[in-house]
């Protein structure tokens, strides 16, 4: 197994699965110039799981861009699909 394959440009963070495959977070950008964070996906490389989170919150009716926030619950999540995951990676050539 080789963990240390360079990273895929944009993952921001990478949970390693049980079944060896990685769960990889990034960002979801708008199309705007310059592009902006809208949403934080996490992605698995094994199995075809993907759980997207909104980095807009309403809080007392305004909305907030709280990329913390989405990236903190992307992390949970990634973090329990990685350890109950026992898909393989896809074999690349
Ligand atoms: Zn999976």
């Amino acid at each position: 197994m080789n963990a240390q394959t360079a990273w895929p440009k944009g993952v921001l963070a990478r949970y390693l699965t049980a079944g060896g495959a990685t769960v990889d977070l990034t960002y979801r950008l708008t199309v705007h110039n310059p592009p902006q964070p809208y949403a934080t996906l996490a992605t698995c490389t094994g199995c075809v799981a993907t759980n997207e989170v909104s980095q807009y919150v309403s809080r007392w009716g305004v909305e907030e861009h709280a990329p913390e926030i989405a990236d903190a619950e992307s992390r949970t999540w990634a973090q329990s699909h990685a350890e109950t995951c026992r898909a393989m990676p896809k074999p690349t050539a």
